[in-house]
């Protein structure tokens, strides 16, 4: 049972590397771009009060998101562990799921951090396609993060729970990385 943070730039492959080790781990797969995407699609309030942001590369307002992160959170599958990808996104959503983690009786394992140079960030957001990932909503994107995102870092390097993965390698060989970390603090406990 794990509970992992993935943090790092759009573009590190954040939803991929989570979904795949969800799939081999059985851990629940949070991701807030997801949901919002699906809140959008369906028309739903939250979808057309988050629609705008999403399309400019914003961030949703923060009180948008924390509802739903709680709620989520206390689902039946996340009680086996989560990956949370895309949340927090930045300080004052940190502080909020540390409270919400302390209310739950419940603790981050590890915030892992994927790192990938800013070039090979812009190539991969290009070609991804996604509504999202036209040049000028990307460059905003990555400005957000560094600005929003990248002291999230700090907050968990401060905790002691901060761990940095090449993401810059095949898919295959990240998830062994983070495979190894999921197993390596199984192995801590004995
Ligand atoms: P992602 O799929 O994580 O790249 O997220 C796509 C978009 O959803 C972001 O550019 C934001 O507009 C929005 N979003 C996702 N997660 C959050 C969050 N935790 N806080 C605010 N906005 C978010």
């Amino acid at each position: 049972m794990k509970r992992l943070i993935f943090l790092g730039p759009p573009g590190a492959g954040k939803g991929t590397q989570a979904k795949l080790l969800a799939a081999k781990t059985g851990i629940a797969h949070i991701s807030t771009g997801e949901m919002l995407r699906s809140a959008i699609s369906s028309g739903t309030t939250l979808g057309k009060q988050a629609q705008t942001y999403v399309d400019k590369g914003e961030l949703v307002p923060d009180q948008l998101l924390l509802d739903l992160i709680r709620a989520r959170l206390r689902e039946p599958d996340a009680k086996n562990g989560w990956i949370l990808d895309g949340f927090p996104r930045n300080a004052s959503q940190a502080a909020f799921l540390d409270k919400l983690l302390m209310e739950m009786n419940q603790a981050c394992d590890y915030a892992i951090n994927l790192e990938v140079p800013e070039q090979v960030l812009m190539e991969r957001l290009v070609g991804r396609g996604r509504k999202d990932d036209n040049p000028e909503t990307i460059r905003r994107r990555l400005e957000v993060y560094h600005e929003h995102t990248a002291p999230v870092l700090d907050f968990y390097l401060l905790k002691g729970n901060l761990k940095s993965v090449n993401g810059d390698r095949p898919l295959e060989e990240v998830n062994k990385s983070l495979q190894e970390i999921v197993n390596g603090g199984i192995r801590d406990l004995k």
